[in-house]
């Protein structure tokens, strides 16, 4: 078991900005970062498989699991129920491995007073036109619920100023080394080298607590 914790990364957007693919791509970079696999009670959409895109639950086992306090977070979220399973989580920041999260704000906020130091990201999408585009050519769901993806776009966006970092994804490669250099900023921080290199430290004669 490590010494040192892992790192969590919190990577939240309005739908249609670019997330998913980013996440992804950063992952084939980073195959020890672990992705949390949310529980939601929305129906699988096509391509969509179980336990890779998430675990579908009913909304009874997904209370079931927020009342044995199962989950780190949880919300409602276009109408249907996300949580994040806190047993793997946990699990991998003890053996020192980074976690990353496609959460909402609302689980980020909760996230963030559990874990003050886990870091938070917002991906912003280059215009309002873009993100329009890019909900209509996804093609995977009925026009209404396009229209309340919009809607709710807004008020997504409305608490990027409470993250640490915004990346504008308007070039794909440009916004993926831009998140890779935060993972990487963040595995500098004081703390997680103190831990990581104690021995150094001490060797060094340096303070192993951050100031
Ligand atoms: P979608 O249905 O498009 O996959 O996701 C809808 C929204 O729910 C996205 O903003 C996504 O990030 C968010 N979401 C997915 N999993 C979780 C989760 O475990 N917790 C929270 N709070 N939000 C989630």
């Amino acid at each position: 078991m490590a010494s040192y914790s892992g790192n969590i990364f919190m990577v939240v957007a309005p739908s249609g900005a670019g997330k998913s693919s980013l996440v992804n791509a950063l992952l084939a970079q980073e195959p020890d970062m672990m992705l949390s696999i949310s529980c939601t009670t929305r129906a699988p959409r096509s391509g969509e498989k179980e336990n890779q895109h998430y675990r579908f639950i009913e909304k009874e086992e997904f209370l079931r699991l927020r009342e044995a306090g199962a989950l780190l977070e949880w919300a409602e979220v276009h109408g249907n129920f996300y949580g994040t399973p806190r047993d793997r989580i946990d699990e991998a920041i003890r053996q020192g491995r980074d976690v990353l999260l496609e959460i909402d704000w609302q689980g980020a906020r909760q996230i963030a007073a559990h874990f003050p130091d886990a870091v938070g990201i917002f991906i912003l999408p280059p215009s309002i036109e873009a993100l329009e585009t890019r909900l209509y050519k996804r093609g995977q769901d009925a026009p209404h619920v396009i229209s309340r993806r919009l809607l709710a776009a807004g008020s997504e966006m409305s608490h990027a100023h409470e993250f640490q970092y915004v990346i504008i994804n308007q070039e794909f490669s440009v916004a993926l080394t831009q998140l890779s250099q935060i993972v990487a900023a963040t595995r500098l921080r004081y703390a997680t080298q103190a831990a990581r290199h104690a021995d150094l430290f001490s060797q060094l004669g340096i303070s192993n607590s951050a100031a």
